[in-house]
């Protein structure tokens, strides 16, 4: 059998061996001490690259976001974010567990926006009875969905009108960029800006479609990155010769932006393919990721779906929504033995 096509996520990337080659040669130091040449060059280059003062690498998108929501609030605030967003649903409670600050969250409209008129509800006045409304975070993409820039613009205006601080989970901040330049004919890098120019601070994961191996960046003001630095230290994120690994993102800065929009393309090959199937939704993807819904006699052999695709090499996850996702190890021959054998199953 030819190699696994693995569609589980993004993050399952092996690094390129050019990738290998800048961390072979990566100048290190102990960042703790602020002393490892390459942390520090990947943070000037990703906190100008996105329009802010300063930056900081972290090992994980969970302990940006922490760290983030930590350094915006104090214990009794909360934030407002989505229902289906990392820094609510999937990062273990962190921000009420570690920093006693209170999620409110909201649902999404189908475009994957939270509501402008439920944001305004949501926010609490200044009384006893109330935690106090801190933070507006977003999540961009989600879900695989680009959040239009006009709604981040309209966003983060209503939160900074209300005196609210403004996150962005930009985990795959780069995909939104290449989606959007797709859509308005510019450049990624300057859509990825336009983007992160609406917040406060900004996460960045290197370990998703940047194809590095470990990493994320938080980006903010020095004021408020001197905060999280204190936070990151607290959740023990304090690591030492981290130049090995912020190598590997640099280089994924610097040639892995640009290719996302062939993950994009991938996807789109993806969702085509199965177009058409009884019984099979798919959902167009707007950049890496597809959802694909089963009903009726579809969903009914739903449970065999993953076992056999499994025995064929293909990795993938869900039961009744299946989640498909692209990223620089799969290309389109893998994508096409992935339609084939789910057109196979599904037709037999
Ligand atoms: C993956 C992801 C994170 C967390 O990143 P980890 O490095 O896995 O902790 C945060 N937010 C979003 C939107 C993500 O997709």
């Amino acid at each position: 059998m030819s190699a696994m096509v693995d569609l589980r996520s993004d993050t399952v990337t092996q690094p390129t061996p050019a990738m290998r080659a800048a961390m072979a040669a990566a100048p290190l130091g102990d960042d703790v001490f602020a002393g490892d040449p390459s942390v520090n060059a990947l943070q000037d280059k990703i906190a100008a690259l996105l329009g802010f003062e300063a930056a900081l690498f972290v090992p994980t998108g969970t302990q940006s976001n922490l760290c983030a929501i930590l350094s915006h609030c104090q214990r009794g605030d909360e934030y407002i974010v989505g229902q289906q967003q990392h820094c609510y649903r999937w990062e273990g409670g962190g921000a009420a567990v570690f920093g006693s600050v209170q999620p409110q969250p909201l649902n999404h409209a189908t475009d994957g926006t939270l509501p402008l008129a439920d944001i305004e509800a949501a926010i609490k006045p200044d009384d006893a009875h109330f935690a106090r409304t801190r933070l507006l975070a977003l999540e961009n993409t989600l879900g695989g969905k680009l959040l239009p820039q006009a709604y981040l613009e309209e966003a983060t205006a209503l939160a900074r009108r209300q005196g609210l601080s403004r996150h962005l989970d930009g985990a795959r901040l780069f995909n939104a960029a290449v989606a959007q330049a797709a859509q308005t004919g510019g450049d990624a890098r300057a859509e990825a800006h336009r983007i992160a120019q609406c917040f406060d601070s900004v996460s960045v994961c290197f370990s998703k479609g940047l194809g590095a191996p470990v990493g994320s960046a938080l980006c903010g003001s020095r004021e408020f990155i001197a905060r999280a630095h204190r936070v990151r230290k607290m959740a023990g994120g304090g690591m030492r010769q981290a130049g090995l690994l912020a190598a590997a993102a640099s280089h994924a800065l610097d040639h892995h932006i640009d290719r996302l929009a062939d993950d994009h393309a991938l996807a789109r090959r993806l969702a085509d393919g199965l177009a058409g199937l009884p019984g099979v939704q798919v959902e167009a993807p707007q950049t890496n990721i597809v959802f694909v819904d089963l009903d009726g006699p579809a969903r009914d052999r739903s449970a065999g779906l993953l076992p056999h695709l499994a025995a064929q090499g293909i990795q993938a996850t869900g039961l009744y929504r299946l989640r498909f996702v692209t990223h620089l190890d799969v290309d389109a021959a893998g994508v096409d033995r992935a339609v084939a054998v789910m057109r196979d199953y599904f037709a037999g």
